[in-house]
């Protein structure tokens, strides 16, 4: 594997390797892009169940070394990677601390930031049927359903745009904060259903549906679900 002609090992030992990827000759550089396809195909079979265990993270970097491949040479699979090792982690029961755009309470803590659209229902209907994705289990007795199609949230006509800002989820609360305000603390939150372009949240007190429409609701789901349990 990796059986580079003595030139192009110079390029790999300079550290140049993918930089310098043109300079490759022909047959190295259809082995470098072998290299890359087999290592791609893998992350992509790993992360499949969305989660990335220890092990599997372990074999990542030895499968890797073997083809040859440096860390920057695969860094375009990093969000990817992160991402399932987060959701293992989350389903472990802990969870990232990240910066928040807005200022927190005291002994609060972000554990997830995006930007977001909130919306609210005008008419009936706001779920069109998707098929079941996987399983896991995030804690004990609880499953947490997440990947495969569960559907849109709803056709845009049926959702009423309110506004756009930062989503954040913390220690404390789900927080809302741009050109209108939301807050629902973990103990008022009921239930969330998870969209695969969104969460609605179901809360003590609440007036009208509420579904915020962001990137990666899965992530925000399995993410929200933890902090949750753990403030109860
Ligand atoms: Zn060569």
């Amino acid at each position: 594997m990796s059986q580079h002609c003595t030139r192009c090992s110079a390029y790999r030992s300079s550290g140049l390797y993918r930089s310098e990827t043109f300079a490759l000759c022909e047959r190295c550089a259809q082995e470098y892009r072998r290299a890359l396809a087999l290592y791609d195909q893998t992350v992509r079979q790993f992360t499949e169940d969305q989660l990335l265990t220890p092990a599997e993270d372990e074999e990542l970097t030895s499968y890797r070394r073997y083809l040859g491949l440096s860390d920057s040479d695969v860094d375009h699979l990093d969000p990817v990677i992160w991402r399932a090792r987060w959701m293992y982690r989350i389903s472990t029961g802990s969870l990232p601390v990240v910066e928040s755009p807005v200022l927190l309470g005291r002994n609060e803590h972000c554990h997830f930031a995006t930007g977001a659209n909130i919306m609210t229902e005008i008419r009936g209907r706001i779920y069109v049927s998707g098929s079941r994705g996987a399983s896991f289990r995030i804690m004990r007795g609880v499953t947490l359903r997440t990947g495969g199609s569960r559907g849109y949230s709803a056709p845009v006509s049926e959702l009423q745009f309110v506004g756009e800002g930062h989503f954040l989820i913390t220690t404390k609360r789900t927080l809302f904060v741009g050109t209108q305000q939301l807050d629902v603390p973990h103990r008022k939150l009921l239930s969330v259903t998870p969209y695969t372009d969104g969460l609605e949240l179901h809360y003590t007190g609440q007036r009208r549906r509420i579904l915020f429409q962001l990137h990666d609701s899965d992530f925000a789901f399995a993410m929200l679900w933890v902090s949750a349990q753990r403030e109860l």
